[in-house]
Formats: C-alpha cells, structure tokens, sequence
C-alpha cells in the first residue's frame, strides 16, 4: 500500500486514513493519547476506549465536537473503505495502540509509539507478521538500553525508602501522561504513601479503571514542600516542577525517571542525584528485535534517530528509509520520554 510522508502527517491515501496526523482530518487513527499523535479536531477518530477519552479529554470538548469517535479495543477489527484495521497492544502509555492494515495480499503495521518490555502499567505488545512496518525510534541508536519493569520498580522503591531513612523527602519526575501514573501506582504497590501533581493525578481514573490502584494519596499543595511531621510521602511531579523542588527548604531529593536519564547531562539538565533509565520507548536492541520478529522486509522509520537507525536497518539487509517529512528528533518531550 502506498504511503504519503508530508508535514500533515502519514497518510494511506488507498483507505483515506491518516495515521496520527498533525492536522485536522477527515478520517484519522490515534495511536496514543500524547499530543504529538493525538491533536487536532478530525472528523472520525479511531483509537482505543482510553486513548479517545483521554485525547478528547486533552483536546478539549469544543476540539472534538463534531468529532465521530470509533472505538477500536485491542485485538478487535473494523473495516475501512475496503481494508480491515486491527488494534494491537504497544506498551507505550495506557491504550497506546498499533494499527494493524490487511489491504488486498498485504499487512502493514503503524506502532506509534512502541516497547517490547513489559510496561509497569498497560497490556504486554503483541508482535504481527508483516510486510511492511511503519515504526518510531526515538531511540533508536546503540546508546539506549533501559530497564526492566522490575529493575525500574526496585531502583524506585530503593531509593523512596534510602531518603525516608536519612529524613529527606524523595521526589520523582516523571512526565505526566504515562510516566506519571506509573511511578505513583509502583510506589503505592509497596505501601509508600504519596503526594501527587494534579498534571498527573488528573489522569488517575483511566488507570484505576484499568486496574492500577493509588493507594495513600493525596493532591500536592502549594505549601507542600514546607511541611513536616507528616506520614513520609514520596512526591511524584513533572520535570518543569524541579525548580519549585529545588527551592525548598525542606531536604528533598530528585529522581528522575525516563529514557533519558542514560545521557551523561541528564543529572545536570534536571538536577536529580538519582537517574532511573527507564522507558516508555523500545531501547536500540528492542526495536530491532522488532523488526526481526515481524518478519518485515520494508522500514519507515518515523519518529527520533530516523535516518540513523534506518542505515542501521539497511545495513543488516532490510529495505528501511526515513522519510524526510519525519527526519527530526520530536520536540515534545513528553513524546519523547
Ligand atoms: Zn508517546
């Protein structure tokens, strides 16, 4: 099937479907509900449950007015001016999805955003034989490898408890969609009570409604920072909240959670003593495992490393490009994380 590179998006111009599109369209898929995939006022979104209400939710309700919205849940099928568009878990945030395209004698698959790792929160990716693979590398060089949920779980859990025992208050970064949620719902499944960043609580019903509990929590407070004698409470906020942190007179100590927190200038860009390299984005190896067990021939490399990892996948054989429209690193760091 052809497919359209532009500045408005991806584009199967076969079916009429945008993928992510960076405009309003016609007929759009929603990968996920990060702004760099979800945006715009489109006159059908489809997407999982959770990414449409929670784009919706973002988007705001004047955006998507006249918006049909198509729920797709994962491992379901609809038809789409002659193809059949299947959803596929992604392990990115909650409800991030792949689009499955069977058009004619041909399969291709749109990850959006993508790891092969079990995520903290959220379904487990499920790997389709196809030919054709429309995939992101924000990671997408030798660099980049990150940890396991259980490595990420116990490095989080470890120092929660380091900075409770010497009488400082830990603090976490994380962005607010996905990361978030992920570190307060870990800290929570270990009996750690929390205070919590409305950009992050804001989201906590999804992930409640999908299983993950909070615990012992409570909505930050301007004040916060200043007050003692309390239950221990880990603070999980979003990295712009650092300076706030930094301010305090209270002993409190930063841990910054994302991919990359592997960079050497991680410790100075965000000021956190403790880096946990964990993301919710395929390391450099895992996007290539993905390539391989989808058995694919043909690479777009959409989204970060683009014309580095496409070389990469070149050399080994496979017929990848970057298209230009997409050559550039995202400048949403949320997007990116
Ligand atoms: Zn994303």
């Amino acid at each position: 099937m052809h497919v359209t590179y532009s500045p408005e998006g991806i584009y199967l111009g076969a079916i009429g479907l945008w993928l992510d599109p960076r405009r309003s369209q016609p007929a759009a898929w929603l990968s996920h509900a990060h702004f760099d995939h979800a945006r715009g006022s489109h006159g059908t979104a489809i997407g999982t449950p959770d990414t449409l209400e929670i784009y919706a939710l973002r988007a705001g309700e004047a955006a998507v007015a006249h918006t049909r919205m198509q729920p797709l849940p994962y491992g379901e099928s609809i038809e789409c001016n002659g193809a059949r568009l299947t959803s596929l878990p992604a392990a990115h945030i909650l409800g991030a999805a792949q689009l499955l395209v069977e058009h004619g004698n041909e399969r291709l698959v749109y990850t959006g955003d993508i790891k092969l790792r079990p995520p903290l929160c959220g379904a487990i990716t499920r790997v389709e034989p196809c030919h054709h693979l429309i995939m992101e590398c924000t990671f997408g060089l030798p660099i980049f490898h990150f940890l396991s949920k259980e490595e990420a779980t116990a490095r989080i859990v470890r120092f929660a408890r380091e900075c409770f025992d010497e009488g400082d208050t830990p603090a976490f970064l994380g962005y607010a969609l996905g990361r978030g949620q992920e570190i307060a719902h870990v800290l929570a499944s270990h009996g750690i009570a929390t205070t919590i960043h409305g950009a992050i609580s804001r989201y906590f019903p999804w992930y409640q409604r999908a299983g993950y509990g909070f615990g012992d929590w409570r909505p930050y407070q301007r004040d916060e920072a200043a007050v003692t004698g309390d239950t221990p409470r880990a603070m999980v906020t979003v990295p712009s909240f650092r300076a706030t942190l930094q301010a305090s007179t209270r002993r409190i100590r930063i841990a910054y959670v994302s991919g990359w927190a592997s960079m050497d200038n991680a410790r100075a860009r965000t000021g956190a003593e403790e880096l946990i390299p964990y993301s919710d984005h395929g390391g450099f190896h895992e996007l290539l495992d993905l390539v391989q067990q989808s058995g694919v021939t043909k690479v777009d490399a959409v989204h970060g490393f683009t014309d580095t990892f496409a070389r990469i996948l070149a050399q080994r054989g496979v017929d990848a490009h970057a298209p230009s429209a997409f050559g550039e690193r995202g400048s949403d760091e949320e997007a990116a994380d």
